[in-house]
């Protein structure tokens, strides 16, 4: 199985793109700012898109994704995320005043889009690859994703400063591979990590005290301001740690 990182940024410019993996060409996890890049025929191919949470650098691309493929696909692109993350973007998104709601469209029976509600704990099976909502703590209700391909897990926190109940899961996978976790700020923005429940160097290395288990780490999820900086400060002293910064366009096989 493949992970194709479509965006990891924390924000955009240039290059940058928020938020969004592909997993095996027809699985979304998140849909930031890098679905934009994909051609129309891998857009087609996509059936189900997996949130983190509600915050708009991760869906930025959800509305125009599904009004892209509609008419070009037989089957409803399918949204998987928590009561809460889906309740906001029925509210917020797909209400007729910012977007179509696709889920009314051509009609309730047969929708372009179709919700399903994926808690904390529950998992989904695709393509072999079991994806499971794990917890995840940040300002609005949110969750991180265990993907596990039966081989090999890739635990991505989302966004997170992460909770004794995250690392009890990271620390119990016993096939772990690779763990994504975000860091959006560099250390002269501790206090602004802290309120917005980002991580920053000194909060993600105090964390990762706890992970207990040999693994990958590749962080995301860095301001474009600060990227350079915000690296510089995790690394600097942490040189046996397994840890690397996220590319865009890099595929994990797992
Ligand atoms: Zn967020
Ligand atoms: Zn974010």
């Amino acid at each position: 199985m493949h992970l194709q990182i479509l965006g990891c940024s924390g924000g955009i410019g240039g290059a940058n793109r928020s938020t969004s993996f592909l997993l095996n060409d027809s699985i979304l996890i998140d849909a930031g700012t890098g679905v934009g890049d994909l051609s129309f025929t891998a857009l087609t191919r996509i059936e189900h898109v997996f949130l983190t949470h509600a915050h708009l650098d991760h869906i930025a691309c959800l509305p125009m994704l599904a009004d892209t493929i509609l008419g070009s696909r037989s089957a409803p692109l399918t949204v998987y995320a928590s009561k809460a993350t889906l309740d906001a973007l029925k509210k917020h998104i797909f209400n007729w005043a910012i977007w179509p709601d696709f889920n009314k469209i051509p009609n309730s029976e047969a929708p372009f889009l179709r919700y399903a509600t994926l808690e904390t704990g529950q998992s989904c099976c695709i393509e072999k690859c079991t994806i499971t909502a794990i917890p995840a703590v940040h300002t609005v209700p949110a969750v991180g994703y265990q993907l596990d391909s039966g081989q090999n897990s890739i635990i991505f926190s989302g966004d997170s400063v992460c909770s004794p109940a995250f690392w009890d899961i990271v620390n119990t996978t016993g096939n772990l591979g690779h763990l994504i976790i975000e860091t959006a700020f560099s250390n002269r923005e501790y206090q602004l990590a802290n309120t917005a429940k980002h991580f920053c160097p000194l909060t993600l290395l105090e964390q990762l005290k706890n992970l207990s288990r040999p693994c990958q780490i590749w962080v995301t999820h860095l301001k474009p301001a600060d990227s350079e900086l915000t690296m510089q400060e995790i690394l600097q002293d942490n040189k046996d740690l397994n840890i690397r910064r996220l590319e865009q366009n890099q595929v994990i096989n797992f």
